[in-house]
């Protein structure tokens, strides 16, 4: 039986082991210092790194007791039902990025890693349904001035995460119908607000729906070409602002690793831009979050997933297999970058996927990833939050820098507790690395 199954039968039970054993690690930490945070502000500087005994005391034996504990959390500060609890821009929908859809993407997921979980007698696919029921259908297919087209799109992401729940290709139509209706900005191809974020929307699909295939391949490519016709990729709300930017979430590496998953045949297409990026890495494994800023000063670069070392690791990981060539390159790459973001990766931004430790935690192996994930417990966050050691985000539930997204890293961790695979490789960032 696997942790998450017995946590499944027995939530109440296992949550309050979960508790005492944290209870218990808290006991043998040697010394409780508090966090340190750098003079720069943006981490906590990582006493782990010289300190082998706090490394020891702060492993992360079980993830299921955390994966429900932050679960129960999420259903209590965001439930399904209207009016919706969302903060983040008075409530708006977001997509995958924010809002009851990327709740639902989280359940879905949950759905296909721990079907048999029950919280309050029911499942993650009934949770799914439920987050997806909260009147999405108001948000209507034109792109607005704030929507871009995709990841951040709630009509596209509510047909995309729908049809994946119902297998109903009603849905799977809907999106594809909607695509060239999305004109206006043909130059966003990131994968926030821009094309690339469509790919693996539809990427996502075919994998949960694989009757839709055959719908769906001839946009993948005709999406893949269009981003292709770009070059460089540039990035930028203003368009006299454009920045070359080439992190996970807005740059270059995203829109790689969106190609390469969604279509592996394109990779020697983005092979010269992928040797590019492993060309600017820094010294000390880090990278800028442009390709064009000189002004960026050294030693101020973001460690997080959305710019820097983390989000290069995510999907470097993820797209290693298709570059046979640049395999030692890669790995190299991955190693360095690993020793940056425990380095300097433990932030004091709430944690979360997009720019805190639970992101960051993701990247490393262990007893680091555990080290990391520790500062993600539910008593951590809440007292961390209390007392403002970390900085509280704008959003508290949503999946990309909220509790949604803390409870997809204990999902990923749990996946591997349980020997079932490579976490980054099999279930990956949702929405820019997600098979
Ligand atoms: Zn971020």
């Amino acid at each position: 039986m696997s942790e998450s199954e017995s946590a499944s039968q027995q939530p109440e039970a296992e949550e309050q082991a979960g508790e005492r054993h944290h209870q218990r690690l808290l006991s043998i930490i040697p010394k409780q210092r508090p966090l340190r945070p750098d003079p720069s502000g943006r981490y906590f500087i990582n006493e782990a790194q010289h300190d082998s005994t706090r490394l020891a005391a702060r492993m992360i034996p079980l993830a299921a007791p955390h994966l429900l504990a932050s679960l129960t959390n999420l259903l209590a500060t965001a439930p399904p039902s209207l009016p919706w609890s969302g903060a983040f821009a008075k409530g708006l929908y977001c997509g995958l990025f924010v809002g009851p859809t990327s709740i639902a993407y989280l359940f879905l997921w949950l759905s296909k890693t721990h079907p048999d979980l029950l919280i309050d007698g029911k499942s993650p696919a009934d949770y799914c349904a439920a987050y997806l029921a909260l009147d999405q259908d108001k948000y209507g297919p034109e792109e607005t001035n704030r929507s871009g087209c995709s990841l951040n799109h709630e009509f596209m992401c509510y047909n995309a995460v729908k049809a994946c729940h119902t297998q109903d290709l009603r849905y799977v139509r809907a999106f594809v119908d909607n695509i060239d209706k999305l004109t206006m900005r043909p130059a966003f191809i990131e994968v926030l607000f821009g094309r690339a974020g469509l790919l693996s929307l539809m990427r996502t699909v075919k994998y949960f729906v694989p009757a839709a295939g055959e719908i769906l391949d001839p946009h993948v490519d005709a999406v893949i070409e269009h981003c292709l016709s770009y070059d460089p990729w540039t990035f930028g709300v203003r368009p006299d602002h454009q920045k070359r930017y080439i992190g996970a979430a807005h740059g270059d590496i995203g829109i790689i690793a969106s190609i390469v998953l969604s279509n592996a045949s394109y990779a020697p297409r983005v092979q010269p831009r992928l040797e590019r990026i492993l060309a600017l890495q820094l010294e000390d494994g880090n990278w800028p979050a442009c390709d064009d800023d000189d002004s960026e000063k050294k030693g101020e670069e973001l460690v997080q997933f959305c710019h820097g070392a983390p989000g290069m690791i995510w999907c470097l990981v993820a797209i290693q297999p298709f570059f046979p060539d640049l395999r030692d390159r890669i790995e190299a790459a991955v190693d360095k970058a690993r020793g940056v973001v425990w380095e300097k990766g433990m932030l004091t931004k709430e944690p979360c996927l997009c720019h805190g430790i639970t992101g960051n935690a993701l990247t490393l192996t262990e007893p680091q990833r555990s080290h990391f994930l520790f500062y993600a417990t539910a008593g951590i966050v809440k007292n961390g939050l209390a007392d403002g050691a970390f900085e509280k985000s704008s959003d508290e539930s949503g999946l990309w820098w909220s509790e949604a997204g803390r409870a997809w890293g204990w999902m990923m961790m749990d996946y591997e507790q349980s020997g079932r695979g490579n976490s980054l490789r099999d279930i990956g960032f949702p929405g820019v690395t997600n098979p």
